[in-house]
């Protein structure tokens, strides 16, 4: 990688460990070290953000002011036409606050119980914001979008989250079923995290 950004240590605004593993795969290059916000014991932003990109935005401003880094932040979530968009920003919270990941996608299934298959039609969205500092007015921030449906019963030990009941129709199984080499280079966050790194090495 040749560019400014190179031999650079930058948190990793999450503590969700399915995140942290996925974007280490793709970000952490020889030159680019991510440190994961855990490590400077650094808590949980609020996240009271109405967008990905504000909540984002939030998390990173909040890892970089506190670790005195560059911040990486991912704000993500499954939105659901039959349930006009929701959960999107409230992904991580849609059975409650603290939910676990299965009372999750529990919740969302007996939501679209009664849906029938053509219109269980849903997506995930991924915010990716580089900041290189706390008060950074320009951070960098790539989208990611991939488009899937809502199976009626879970498939799969890969990944987290929704994944195992987020069918991915170009290739004939849920997200859970992909090898993690072959989900990143798909997924919401495999796009957005091609679009930082080509940013980066600008
Ligand atoms: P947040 O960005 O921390 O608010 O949480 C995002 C939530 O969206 C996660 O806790 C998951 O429930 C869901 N999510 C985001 N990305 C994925 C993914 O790649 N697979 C499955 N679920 C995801």
């Amino acid at each position: 990688m040749t560019s400014r950004h190179t031999g650079e240590r930058i948190v990793l605004a999450s503590n969700n460990a399915g995140k942290v593993r996925e974007i280490n795969q793709l970000l952490a290059t020889g030159q680019i070290e991510v440190v994961p916000q855990r490590d400077f014991d650094i808590p949980d932003a609020v996240e009271d953000g109405l967008s990905f990109v504000e909540n984002a935005i939030k998390k990173a401003r909040h890892a970089s002011s506190l670790s005195g880094l560059p911040a990486v932040a991912d704000d993500s979530g499954i939105e659901v036409d039959a349930l006009k968009g929701a959960p999107g920003i409230y992904s991580a919270r849609f059975a409650g606050e603290g939910a676990s990941d299965q009372a999750n996608l529990e919740k969302l299934l007996e939501s679209l119980k009664d849906v029938p298959e053509e219109a269980r039609t849903a997506r995930f969205q991924c915010l990716l914001v580089y900041m290189r500092h706390a008060k950074d007015p320009t951070p960098i921030i790539c989208q990611g979008t991939w488009e899937g449906r809502v199976l009626f019963e879970a498939r799969g030990d890969n990944g987290f989250g929704y994944d195992p009941v987020f069918y991915v129709p170009t290739h004939n199984c849920t997200s859970a079923e992909l090898p993690a080499e072959v989900k990143n280079s798909l997924s919401h966050r495999g796009q957005a995290l091609q679009k930082l790194l080509a940013a980066l090495t600008e």
